[in-house]
């Protein structure tokens, strides 16, 4: 099944021979492009025409790609966009600070193509899933997390979570009480056999209890292994 055919991407890289590389390859899979040279130019095109997932260069003129992500999740209607952010290995600390902003993902130049195409494909696919046999929500204290809307609440409140968030969040609502390895979460929730850091993982827990506190406490790190949503005690 090809889900690619109506999905629009916006790339943002002032490199050109990048930009139209990238450009081709995803073009190639199916996907309709529209492009941006720089930070304000790839904003304008977020609100002109409403990407599905945007490629983002995080060395960018104007406005950098750590503020373009800083300012796209902080408005509510482009807090849950797709990002993946294209960085140098020189840049690993500004990669780490990506993800904390709420970029989905990274790849590090120089990078093929088609690990770039297989990134944006797994995350469309997250993102498309249906939601497997079983409930459709879950229920933890105060927190719902329902698939069907892809949103969760706490008290009834809506809190924007990432793509990537919302995924993990989900992965340890489903095993509450079991260990979950940082190698199991990121194929879980990743989706492909990632050879970055694991350190994505403990960056992304780390905004999941940001966003949701009353986590700070229920998600426990396991030493050396990865983490564990305490088991609900109902008292919520
Ligand atoms: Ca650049």
């Amino acid at each position: 099944m090809s889900g690619s055919a109506h999905k629009k991407i916006l790339i943002v890289e002032d490199e050109k021979d990048i930009l139209q590389l990238v450009k081709l390859y995803l073009e190639k899979e199916g996907y309709r492009t529209v492009t941006a040279s720089t930070g304000s130019e790839g904003l304008a095109q977020v609100r002109a025409e409403t990407p599905d997932l945007i490629v983002l260069d995080l060395m960018l003129p104007e406005i950098d790609g750590l503020e373009v992500c800083k300012r796209l999740r902080s408005a509510p209607e482009t807090a849950m966009l797709p990002i993946i952010m294209l960085t140098a290995k020189a840049e690993e600390s500004d990669t780490i600070i990506g993800l904390e902003l709420g970029a989905d993902d990274y790849v590090t130049k120089p990078f093929s193509p088609k690990t770039l195409v297989a990134r944006v494909k797994a995350l469309f696919r997250r993102l498309e899933r249906k939601p497997e046999d079983g409930p459709t929500r879950f229920i933890y204290g105060p927190l719902i997390l329902d698939l069907t809307r892809h949103e969760v609440t706490v008290k009834g409140k809506e809190v924007p979570l990432t793509a990537k968030e919302f995924g993990l969040l989900e992965h340890l609502l489903r095993h509450p009480g079991r260990v979950l390895t940082r190698d199991v979460l990121l194929n879980a929730v990743w989706g492909y056999e990632y050879y970055g850091t694991t350190r994505t993982v403990d960056v992304h827990i780390r905004r999941l209890k940001q966003k949701l506190p009353l986590l700070d406490t229920a998600i426990l790190s396991v030493k050396s292994l990865g983490y564990k949503l305490k088991e609900a005690d109902g008292s919520g």
